[in-house]
């Protein structure tokens, strides 16, 4: 296959913005960039014109059946038994995508469509800390010893799955790969991972620098292709000990069953939310304002964590509603390389239909902005009941509902009358309000005072229909081990 290279267009071409100078478009399997099997491809796209970007090789079964066995032979090798080599090749991996950030910020600009300045800020930023915090772990992984009598003891010893298979969404394509990787590479296992159809691009690029970096060959295999082909196939595959995804709870609830038929793989999902935001009399109310606006603007809204059912206690409801509609006027949408936008456009013309559909559910007038690629405005619904769809369901854009509640009860099982269970935040300035609803929250994450606050070293995952296994912490360390239990008899 050729490498692609994005040439100066109309969106890229802005003086922060480096010139992309070539892409590899194939699978990336036993360290090289190989077309699939079958030789189909199929086109990404460019959210700021829906124009094609490039097209890079789609993988099947058969492909996932190839990576499989390379990360298989991966496994027998030094991989698993040699926790410094993985510490510094992790650690080599993220100096290279430090080096290389700027371009790895403007391929994730280009095509998924958030603004190349917080690609830059943010999904680099963490995507470099998750490859370093891990790169930490590697060596600090151990077991317990535990006494039975004179002649006999015990010791456990966390041992890697083999080879995993991950599966990941579009809305931060390289972040969602570093949260994915750098546990599952930091505990000794070889991986298989498929990326979004719809953004598959920068995890090429940093399949590149990890063969630049040295990681022996089949430890890392990066496939682009379809969720029902070859997202099916590594969940079906009778050689991945594990499955870890990320993505829609409609699909993971297919994994779950395929995983269940084929070889009883264990399972980790990262669901979706519909995140409470709950705002109290005594809050800071501009801070407040504020996290709401990040808690549904960022990235487009396409936030499995977003703050999108805003419970504002009655005292403060009409203030706090004229403060965020202000702020959300504030609120830049345009082209990915402005450096004033805040908010780009929509990840495609699949998800920009799915999001405007919930107005004209509602009977409302879509916001969609300007008449090429996919950009809507912020809207913020205050005239809106918990029964109604718009206040239940994942609209995945930005949008957000906000409703009035009295009493610290009411706001508690308001914020919990929900099937998700992924995050939720807390603007109070009593601390012990802050704790009893936190303790109250059915929530994997509650933030006191902000909103889609995430850090390496803290786990992230879901309750209820949320899903189960975390990324991030000691806790994405387990989910990548499994524990041997060794009797020693004297
Ligand atoms: P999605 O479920 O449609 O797709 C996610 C991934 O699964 C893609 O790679 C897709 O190709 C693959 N896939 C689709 N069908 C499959 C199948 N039958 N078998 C195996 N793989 C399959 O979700 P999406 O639209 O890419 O992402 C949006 C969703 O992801 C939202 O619901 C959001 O809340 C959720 N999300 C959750 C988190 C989290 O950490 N909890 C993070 C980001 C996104």
């Amino acid at each position: 296959l050729p490498t692609f290279a994005l040439l100066p267009s109309r969106s890229l071409a802005t003086k922060s913005s480096p010139c992309i100078q070539s892409l590899p478009t194939g699978l990336f399997i036993n360290n090289q960039f190989v077309p699939s099997v079958s030789g189909k491809t199929f086109e990404t796209v460019d959210p700021n014109t829906g124009n094609v970007i490039c097209s890079v090789a789609e993988a099947q079964a058969e492909d996932v059946d190839i990576a499989v066995k390379a990360a298989q032979e991966a496994f027998k090798g030094s991989w698993s038994t040699n926790p410094a080599q993985r510490a510094a090749l992790m650690h080599k991996l993220a100096d290279l995508v430090s080096r290389d950030k700027e371009e790895l910020a403007a391929i994730e600009a280009f095509d998924n469509g958030k603004p190349y300045s917080q690609a830059l800020a943010a999904d680099l930023h963490f995507t470099i800390e998750h490859l370093r915090y891990f790169a930490g772990w590697a060596d600090k992984i151990d077991g317990r010893l535990i006494d039975l009598n004179s002649n006999q003891h015990a010791y456990t010893k966390p041992t890697p799955f083999g080879v995993v298979g991950q599966i990941i969404p579009w809305n931060f394509p390289l972040l969602m790969l570093a949260w994915k990787i750098s546990p599952a590479l930091s505990a000794g296992n070889t991986i298989v991972l498929k990326t979004s159809e719809k953004t598959p691009l920068s995890a090429l690029k940093l399949a590149s620098l990890a063969a630049e970096a040295g990681f022996p060959r089949g430890v890392l295999n990066i496939l682009s292709g379809f969720g029902n082909v070859a997202g099916e196939a590594i969940a079906r595959h009778p050689h991945i000990r594990k499955v870890s995804f990320t993505g829609s709870t409609a699909t993971g609830q297919k994994i779950m069953r395929a995983a269940a038929e084929s070889n009883l793989k264990k399972v980790s999902l990262e669901l979706g939310g519909k995140s409470p935001n709950i705002v109290f009399a005594d809050a800071d109310l501009d801070r407040a304002v504020q996290s709401c606006i990040v808690g549904f603007t960022f990235n487009q809204g396409q936030v499995c964590c977003a703050g999108t059912r805003v419970f504002v206690q009655a005292a403060v409801y009409d203030k706090f509603v004229e403060k965020l509609k202000v702020a959300v006027g504030k609120v830049k949408v345009g082209p990915s390389f402005d450096e004033k936008t805040a908010m780009g456009p929509l990840v495609d013309k699949l998800q920009f239909d799915r999001v405007l559909g919930f107005w004209s559910m509602e009977r409302r007038k879509g916001p969609r902005i300007g008449s090429e690629g996919y950009f809507v405005s912020p809207t913020v619904f205050t005239d809106v009941k918990d029964s109604m769809k718009i206040v239940k369901e994942e609209i995945f854009g930005p949008v957000i509902c906000v409703l009035k509640f009295e009493t610290i009860e009411e706001a508690i099982e308001r914020a919990n009358n929900t099937e998700f269970g992924l995050a939720s935040s807390i603007h109070t300035e009593n601390l012990s309000t802050a704790i009893r609803v936190s303790n109250a929250i059915e929530a994997g994450t509650v933030w006191v005072n902000s909103h889609n606050q995430l850090n390496a070293a803290v786990p992230f995952g879901g309750f209820k229909q949320s899903g189960f296994g975390s990324d991030g912490g000691a806790e994405a360390i387990k989910e990548y081990t499994q524990t041997k239990a060794v009797f020693m008899t004297l």
